[in-house]
């Protein structure tokens, strides 16, 4: 099994800090705009304060490094013949998920979060807020901006069964909110996503960019897992989001979280139909941002990592990579696109 060290040995860009975490190695100068990162106190847990020091990141959504393989989107290792069957799956799913959600809560402080983007040559955290039904996470990432306003962007999320919606997200603009992140699910949903059209709508409205978490793994068979599981692993796959969008004005600003995972092929032929939207690359690759790159141009690419579920050092070397030949295409993924996105 090769070591941590061995693997960044291999990899152009990407070396060890002193705790063993992964962080860029570059010798140039870049003011990087990292367009997807959480904090400790915008999640849909309880509110952690990102002041508190000491806390260690675990980054519990990576792979252990027996299963680590950067060549594939969300870098695990595919297992074609993986089994989802029965219950078992499902509760280790949500088990999982809420370890990633824990480490988050516990690690994403401003002390990480600085050390992170000292070492990653990272200049603003656009911060994601999640909120639920019933906890709208937004004003805590408005506090983060407005504690550190060079370092940090707030986005708004508001969920689409929130009966404020309309009256929130124009109160949101007025507060300097520069757009709208929602992880939604076509389970959550009940497949009926009229009130989630209508809040596009109105982001719309407002000039609001909108960020989802959008795509799906691709490689597990439909006859390898339960009905339940099957409908929870193809829930926020790309094409739900691309159907939508056919509803919505030629010019709304539209962004795929994590360039829909392994569904990134399916994303470019959404980008080339929709001439107003975005992709957002944490979890991709080299090869897989190459082709983005190639089928769509890197115009409307934006580098985001999902920090502090993911570290910011492994999304970025696999931008640098890809960019290697075009030092132009480089700067406008890491932050041309976004500040033209966001008026910055
Ligand atoms: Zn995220």
């Amino acid at each position: 099994m090769m070591t941590k060290q061995q693997l960044v040995s291999k990899v152009k860009y990407l070396k060890l800090n002193n705790d063993g975490d992964f962080m860029l190695d570059y010798d140039g100068k870049l003011d990087i705009i990292d367009f997807h990162t959480h904090m400790s106190n915008v999640l849909p847990l309880k509110i952690v304060d990102p002041h508190i020091v000491g806390k260690k990141l675990k980054y519990k959504t990576l792979p252990d490094m027996e299963n680590m393989d950067l060549s594939v989107p969300y870098w695990k290792k595919i297992n074609p013949n993986e089994q989802k069957r029965g219950i078992l799956p499902i509760i280790k799913f949500s088990i999982e998920g809420y370890k990633i959600f824990k480490d988050m809560a516990n690690g994403g402080t401003y002390e990480n979060c600085f050390k992170s983007q000292n070492e990653n040559m990272i200049k603003t955290n656009v911060v994601l807020p999640l909120s639920t039904k019933k906890y709208d996470r937004s004003m805590e990432a408005l506090k983060i901006s407005k504690d550190y306003p060079n370092k940090f962007i707030a986005f708004c999320s508001v969920h689409p069964y929130d009966s404020e919606m309309k009256e929130k997200i124009y109160n949101y603009k007025k507060l300097g909110f520069k757009g709208l992140k929602l992880k939604i699910t076509d389970i959550e949903l009940k497949d009926d996503f009229t009130l989630l059209t209508k809040l596009f709508k109105i982001c719309y409205e407002v000039g609001f960019p909108v960020l989802l978490h959008t795509g799906a793994l691709t490689h597990i068979k439909r006859e390898n897992t339960s009905n339940l599981m099957w409908k929870i692993l193809k829930s926020t796959r790309v094409e739900i989001f691309g159907r939508l969008l056919k509803e919505l004005p030629k010019d709304f600003k539209f962004i795929f979280g994590h360039g829909g995972i392994a569904e990134y092929k399916l994303v470019a032929e959404y980008i080339k139909e929709f001439p107003s939207c975005y992709v957002e690359l944490s979890c991709q690759t080299e090869s897989s941002i190459k082709y983005l790159i190639n089928e769509v141009g890197y115009e409307r690419l934006l580098f985001g990592s999902d920090w502090p579920a993911l570290p910011q050092a492994i999304t970025l070397s696999n931008v640098l990579l890809a960019t290697e030949a075009d030092e132009y295409a480089r700067k406008h993924i890491l932050y041309e696109n976004a500040k033209n996105l966001l008026n910055i």
